[in-house]
């Protein structure tokens, strides 16, 4: 803004306005007084009066200058005019600072229009400067009033995004918390809390992808099978045949420890996946599910076989061999009489192979 008036002074000058070594000491005044305050707004002293201090020194600057610069008064006018709807636009965060700066114009102006400074302008000159800064004003304070309503409907939009987002936002992590669940449920069987068939071809496969392609990490697999259940069922009923399932389910459980590795096969067959354990313990865990078992005295008493295999690292990451050796072994469990456990022979000869090598 000063070297706006400067510039003025500067042009006045070089066209050889009449009176303008009279402007000259005013404009020089207004400059200093708008480039001090740009310099204090600078230093984190408040913005409005300072700007409110600027404004009325260019405008009053631009006022004298009728008075003193005849020759100047058409570009004297559009000055005030600009000065006043600059005063709307520096202004529109406070509403009263904004019309405080149109009152002082106001009343600078009538001042003016009436005081002997404006002896040398016309009556009809006096009327057109009065209507400018009228017009000036009016649009200045229209100019405001629409800025205001739009920065209202502005933040009023902001406000409703941002609603918006915080909604998406809960929404996603319902909806992230439901696929958790539903993932949950799916691999889930409802009786007996173990995992289903897809949980345990899951784990399968994870467990066979441990490790690298020729050493996978070792792990073994017992399968379970509830003895003589038809019979049981057909003695007891389908419901004491529930709750025996549902025990096993929770002795398996368990048996590991909360690590989401046991797993109902299908009927009454259970499998145990055991990461990291050679024959003999996972014999011992096998065990120890079969003595549970027997353990269950507040239901018709029931018995359970069990197969054990180790993964051989030769069947890659095919898990129907090892299945089929857990099948195998089980099936020689239930040969041997039932209530026991068993172990394949392609297993035992593995951990022997071990022990003659350690
Ligand atoms: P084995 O000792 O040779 O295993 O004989 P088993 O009678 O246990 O074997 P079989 O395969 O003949 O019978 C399995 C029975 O398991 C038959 C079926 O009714 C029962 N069964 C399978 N699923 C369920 C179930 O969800 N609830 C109940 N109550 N019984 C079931
Ligand atoms: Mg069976
Ligand atoms: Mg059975």
């Amino acid at each position: 803004m000063g070297s706006l008036v400067l510039a003025d002074l500067a042009a006045a000058a070089a066209i050889g306005t009449r009176g303008v070594e009279d402007l000259a000491p005013i404009s020089l005044a207004v400059a200093a007084v708008a480039i001090a305050t740009s310099l204090f707004a600078h230093r984190g002293v408040r913005p409005e009066p300072l700007a409110l201090v600027a404004l009325l020194g260019v405008f009053g600057m631009a006022l004298l200058g009728h008075g003193v610069m005849p020759d100047g008064r058409l570009l004297g006018t559009a000055q005030l005019a600009i000065i006043l709807l600059g005063a709307g636009l520096f202004l529109p965060w406070h509403q009263r600072w904004h019309l405080g700066a149109l009152a002082a114009a106001f009343g600078m102006t009538a001042a003016f229009v009436i005081s002997p400074l404006s002896v040398t302008m016309t009556f009809v000159d006096r009327g057109n400067l009065v209507v400018a800064v009228a017009m000036a004003a009016l649009t200045s304070g229209l100019g405001h009033q629409l800025w205001q309503r739009r920065l209202r409907s502005m933040l009023e939009q902001q406000f409703a995004l941002r609603r918006l987002s915080r909604y998406a936002q809960r929404q996603e992590a319902h909806v992230t918390e439901l696929n958790r669940e539903l993932n949950r449920v799916a691999r889930r069987d409802s009786l007996t809390g173990v995992g289903n068939r897809l949980a345990l071809d899951e784990a399968v496969s994870r467990l066979l992808e441990q490790g690298d392609r020729l050493r996978p990490l070792p792990f073994a697999m017992v399968l379970f099978d509830i003895d003589h259940f038809k019979a049981y069922n057909d003695a007891h009923g389908h419901l004491a045949g529930d709750a025996a399932l549902g025990r096993l389910g929770e002795i398996l459980r368990r048996a590991t420890r909360g690590s989401d590795l046991a797993f109902r096969y299908g009927g009454e067959e259970f499998l145990l996946l055991l990461p990291d354990v050679d024959l003999n313990g996972a014999i011992a865990v096998a065990e120890r599910v079969r003595a549970a078992a027997l353990e269950a005295r507040d239901l018709p008493p029931f018995t359970v076989s069990g197969g054990v295999a180790l993964c051989d690292p030769a069947d890659g990451r095919d898990p129907e061999p090892l299945l089929r050796r857990a099948d195998a072994a089980l099936y020689l469990a239930k040969r041997a009489g039932r209530d026991r456990i068993a172990a394949d022979e392609l297993s035992v000869a593995m951990q022997r192979h071990e022990i003659a090598l350690a």
